[in-house]
């Protein structure tokens, strides 16, 4: 038969033009697309073959892909399935996909960005190879038969068809590399290694070998031979049994597949086959990347069908609190071609993504009560995404609940880590609170005046050192039911019989001093709510508390950092009646509330209040001259 000049479905004249004209920002894509057509035509083969035994004849299935500089070519082959000249027309002239005219429709009124989108989520199989070819070829035999045919097009509206010579079954595409990819610019596909790079980064998983030809350099004089390898490692690990894997196998795995420097911490392969049915090798690295909490850092798991890799980065999986897994999901269930947007809306990802998170915390839990020290090693890099997700569950009990008793902070108790239970177990009988206090570090908690006291008792205070962990707390409110309370705050009280009869000594102290009370919130003014006598105080003068509801002035500064200026804590300066400095006030306020040394007096107790709680008063300057005033008086 002579050449036969065939037009295009007009859908697939649409779809080509986009394609020619290269709207696809990925231009790698092509070969992986082109390899799955193969290895797909591979397993017909392999199926049609157990009722006809003929079919396969002897050889080994394989994919053969060779880059040619001089021609300009990349030629991908296989021995599979094959392609009647009816077939041929039916499935290269035709888009079968469902969809199609719905996402072209969608696209035309789509522009820039929102088409870029669009189009990066439908996938063209075989037109993909028109991104980098301006001129494609395809030769295929069917198995079992011995006529074969030559498709060939530019893209362009129509292809021609014709008999050919192909001395044996299956597909062979040439395609004819655009300039552009020949070297010129960012891409050379005429190298033998970028598509060796191609092929492991895309396919290596695929079942067939793939492979390729090499150019081994003998003694000077010889000529170079040529040395057929294998790129594709094939056997997908996360395919195999659990049991049969070395540790050293799964740290080899990630480093390659997930481009990690060290071994993971912790490693996750579930296998599921319940109603979706999915293989999941998911990973935590050693280190917390260094961007991990920065809005550039992309979180999200590979994701496979079939084997076949299909996208990177799919955030739909895991809940962002657990952005430091990584890994890949391989589902049957999920198609091919599946897009990002479906990919959102889909069951199948839902129902794989709760069962991951499930068996993460499960297998965190595991690790903190069997193996103490790589927990603490696993917290000290990934705390703070687990009390991000506390604090992010205010209105899901049910995720709080499960992610409360993997918490780990510091407590005065040796200053190790303590888990929110065994502080509990370690509480006497009449502490009725979990008590809290806020703090750049450790030792900036320590000093706290609040503090004293509470060592004196021998109570144990879980120190917040992170800014989130304030947030999370609040989040959590109680843990045991017991609620959480900072020892900063203003509600804050020793629930013994001794601390309440000192509290109700003062309280009638307070009753009489009212009105120097008010005189000394007057002479600070503004940012000072209240001005209060306390029990909680032993030997410091001052300290400054902040209100039951209002930020902390920890968190304060959390928001102002965050750029939020507006959120303040509202302070109320608490003084100790018990004090020498308290005696020398009243002494002074009875000489005249509107001396200049009264005034003078209430705002140094107010800035001392406030550099015991780690932040700098307004004017560091008049405090400097105070106290060099005080110390050559
Ligand atoms: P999809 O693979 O999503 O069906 P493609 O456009 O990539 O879409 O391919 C269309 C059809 O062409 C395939 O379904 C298959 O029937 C046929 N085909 C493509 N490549 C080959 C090949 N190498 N061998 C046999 N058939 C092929």
């Amino acid at each position: 038969m002579s050449v036969e000049k065939l037009q295009f479905q007009a859908e697939t004249k649409r779809l080509l033009d986009l394609v020619v004209n290269s709207i696809y920002t990925n231009k790698e894509i092509f070969l992986r697309e082109l390899i799955s057509n193969a290895s797909d035509a591979l397993d017909k083969l392999r199926i049609e073959s157990l009722t006809n035994a003929e079919l396969g004849g002897s050889d080994e299935p394989e994919i053969f892909v060779v880059p040619d500089a001089a021609t300009k070519t990349v030629t991908i082959s296989d021995n599979g399935i094959g392609m009647t000249r009816e077939e041929v027309i039916a499935n290269i002239g035709t888009i079968a996909k469902s969809g199609t005219k719905d996402f072209l429709d969608k696209l035309r009124e789509a522009s820039g960005a929102a088409a870029q989108e669009l189009i990066g989520q439908f996938g063209v199989g075989f037109y993909s190879a028109f991104i980098v070819a301006d001129k494609v070829e395809l030769l295929t035999r069917k198995a079992g038969e011995t006529s074969a045919v030559k498709w060939t097009s530019d893209g362009a509206g129509e292809y021609e068809l014709e008999d050919c010579e192909k001395d044996s079954r299956g597909t062979t595409i040439i395609l004819h590399l655009k300039e552009e990819f020949c070297g010129e610019d960012e891409y050379n596909f005429t190298d033998v290694y970028e598509i060796e790079r191609l092929v492991k980064k895309y396919s290596d998983f695929v079942r067939y070998p793939i492979k390729m030809n090499f150019e081994v350099k003998g003694k000077e004089e010889d000529a170079p031979t040529i040395e057929i390898r294998t790129v594709n490692s094939m056997k997908p690990l996360w395919t195999r049994a659990k049991s049969e894997i070395t540790r050293e196998e799964y740290d080899e795995f990630f480093k390659q597949q997930l481009h990690e420097w060290e071994e993971p911490i912790e490693i996750f392969h579930v296998k599921a086959e319940g109603t979706v049915e999915y293989t999941a090798l998911l990973c935590i690295p050693k280190h917390a990347a260094a961007n991990l909490y920065y809005a550039d850092y992309e979180a999200g798991l590979q994701l496979y069908s079939r084997h076949v890799f299909i996208m990177d980065k799919c955030k739909d999986f895991l809940p962002d609190y657990l952005r430091f897994v990584k890994g890949l999901v391989d589902s049957p269930d999920l198609p091919l071609n599946i897009s990002r947007e479906i990919l959102q809306q889909s069951r199948e990802v839902k129902v794989i993504g709760k069962a991951l998170e499930k068996n993460i915390q499960k297998q965190l839990a595991k690790m903190l009560k069997d193996d103490r020290d790589k927990y603490e090693e696993f917290w000290a890099q990934f705390g703070k995404s687990i009390k991000l997700g506390v604090y992010g569950s205010v209105f899901d009990t049910k995720l709080k609940d499960s992610l409360k008793d993997l918490l780990l902070f510091q407590t005065s108790h040796e200053k190790k880590f303590s888990t929110l239970a065994e502080y509990v177990e370690r509480m006497p009988e009449f502490q009725k609170k979990i008590y809290v206090a806020a703090g750049k570090d450790a030792a900036a908690i320590e000093r706290l005046p609040q503090m004293e006291l509470l060592r004196e008792r021998g109570l144990e205070v879980i120190y917040l050192t992170d800014p989130v962990d304030e947030f999370t707390l609040e989040a959590l409110r109680t843990y045991a039911d017991k609620e959480i309370q900072s020892i900063t705050r203003e509600n804050f009280e020793l629930d013994d019989a001794e601390s309440q009869k000192v509290k109700a000594e003062v309280e009638e102290i307070a009753k009489s001093r009212e009105d120097l009370l008010k005189d000394v919130k007057e002479a600070i003014g503004e940012p000072v709510h209240e001005v209060r006598l306390t029990s909680r105080l032993k030997s410091g003068a001052v300290c400054l508390a902040t209100g039951a509801n209002s930020p902390s002035l920890t968190m304060e500064k959390t928001f102002a950092a965050m750029n939020n200026p507006y959120l303040k804590a509202t302070q109320i300066l608490e003084l100790n009646p018990n004090h020498a400095v308290f005696k020398k006030l009243e002494d002074v306020h009875a000489r005249g509330k509107d001396s200049s040394e009264f005034k003078e007096l209430c705002k140094t107790l107010y800035s001392v209040a406030l550099l015991l709680e780690g932040v700098m008063p307004n004017d560091p300057a008049e405090l400097a001259n105070k106290v060099t005033d005080l110390l050559t008086k």
